[in-house]
């Protein structure tokens, strides 16, 4: 018992030292403390923790900008640095010295009249379902492309210069309203394009013949598509062009100028990205009524909303996958009304059109007509038709910019293999490309 009392003063003591560190532990003001070594340490991990923040932020500060040089945007990767926290940081503003001169070695592009245009429709994932001798069998050969063709050409087309622009790149209204050529600067060598995709839709039609089902968002808010496989197995990944040219450029950043992806053309019919939205063909009253409609509608939104955030721009289609050329005045305004009505709340306003059928609404004479007066008045200031007969066909008019394109497709191909045309031979060399499952 004796030994216990003898004891307490030392728990005492104890007990008090150890109350006492835990004050300096949560209070860092008290400056006439005993226990300097444990504040001076506690200092130090904090001092540690923040200029590990620092070198963090530093870090991806860098990589930000970086990634904008590397995509020829070297004012806005001097704007980040130098409007940063770290503007004064020595390697920041060597970075900075680095841009600027690796600025001036970018060259205007001689000629925005000479751009060619490449487009291409949703993309075959499994050709033994499309290419399977069935009625479908002959369409989707002449008119899809292979992903592993795809592949293969995105990186032959990357290996000789080709840099994605957007057409607004090209040319954009004036403060009056008159079109005008913009300054694409590059490195030397290096020549813009543009890319679109018709008819990302994901059709009923294709149902169950081996095409993606929608484009749609993973776990991480990343732009993906849903596709189900032979055995039914519903899985996500890139199964079209949309995701696999965000991951190229991911890998390639010099592949995009200034961001840049391609314009993806939308009809309104069966609905947007595989998404049945369509309110005249998918309402309450019509003969399909899809239940979830509203809910789809969304869905499609946040994928279209995060493609916009990832360079995309959409384009009409006409809403019923019109010929523009053949149908009159009032239909096409008819059809121009459906779209805004059930499209482009989805998408947002869209500024191009890329006629159905590769048609138009005139010839090559600048246009001036009924029709092109109306589709201004829509909002539509860049036209897309198709003309494979040469590498680029643009005119600027007045107070639009129309340019052609060229169909990247089995047909196409066929005709280059056979020799009929070289159109294709600046892009990709077909010989490597053919997917051989197209000839059986
Ligand atoms: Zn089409």
């Amino acid at each position: 018992m004796k030994k216990h009392l003898t004891l307490l003063p030392i728990f005492l003591v104890c007990f008090l030292m150890s109350s006492c560190q835990n004050q300096v532990k949560t209070t860092e003001t008290v400056n006439e403390n005993p226990h300097t070594h444990i504040k001076k340490s506690h200092t130090d991990v904090l001092k540690q923790e923040r200029e590990q923040k620092e070198r963090d932020e530093k870090k991806k500060l860098l990589e930000q900008a970086a990634f904008s040089a590397q995509q020829y945007d070297y004012q806005r990767a001097m704007t980040l640095l130098n409007q940063s926290n770290y503007s004064r940081d020595p390697e920041i503003k060597s970075t900075v010295q680095t841009y600027q001169n690796e600025q001036k070695n970018l060259v205007k592009w001689p000629d925005n009249g000479k751009i060619s245009h490449l487009f291409f429709h949703s993309l075959v994932v499994d050709e033994s379902r499309a290419f399977d001798g069935d009625y479908m069998d002959r369409g989707y050969k002449d008119y899809m492309v292979t992903i592993e063709e795809f592949k293969k050409i995105l990186q032959q087309v990357y290996d000789r210069g080709y840099v994605l622009v957007n057409i607004q790149d090209i040319a954009k209204p004036d403060p009056k309203g008159n079109m005008v050529y913009q300054s694409i600067y590059l490195p030397q060598g290096k020549k813009p394009l543009v890319l679109s995709q018709d008819d990302v839709s994901y059709y009923e039609y294709m149902k169950n013949d081996g095409f993606a089902q929608n484009l749609t968002l993973d776990a991480n808010t990343n732009v993906t598509n849903t596709y189900q496989d032979k055995t039914g197995k519903v899985v996500q990944g890139p199964y079209d062009m949309v995701p696999l040219v965000d991951a190229f450029v991911n890998l390639h950043p010099d592949f995009s100028y200034r961001g840049a992806k391609g314009i993806i053309a939308l009809t309104g019919y069966n609905g947007v990205l595989g998404y049945r939205t369509s309110e005249s063909s998918y309402g309450q009253n019509s003969d399909h009524p899809n239940p979830h409609l509203a809910e789809d509608r969304q869905k499609a939104k946040n994928v279209a909303d995060e493609m916009k955030h990832n360079g995309w721009k959409f384009a009409s289609h006409t809403w019923g996958h019109l010929n523009a050329s053949q149908v009159s005045l009032n239909t096409l305004q008819r059809d121009t009304a459906k779209w805004r009505k059930e499209v482009e709340p989805i998408v947002g306003p869209v500024d191009t059109i890329i006629f159905a059928f590769g048609s138009d609404i005139g010839d090559w004479k600048p246009y001036s007509n009924d029709k092109f007066s109306y589709l201004r008045s829509q909002g539509f200031t860049y036209f897309c038709n198709v003309d494979a007969s040469t590498v680029s066909w643009t005119q600027l008019g007045k107070n639009y910019f129309r340019q052609a394109r060229i169909n990247v497709d089995g047909l196409r191909m066929a005709e280059e293999l056979a020799g009929k045309t070289k159109v294709l031979e600046p892009f990709f060399d077909v010989k490597l490309v053919y997917a051989p499952s197209r000839l059986k």
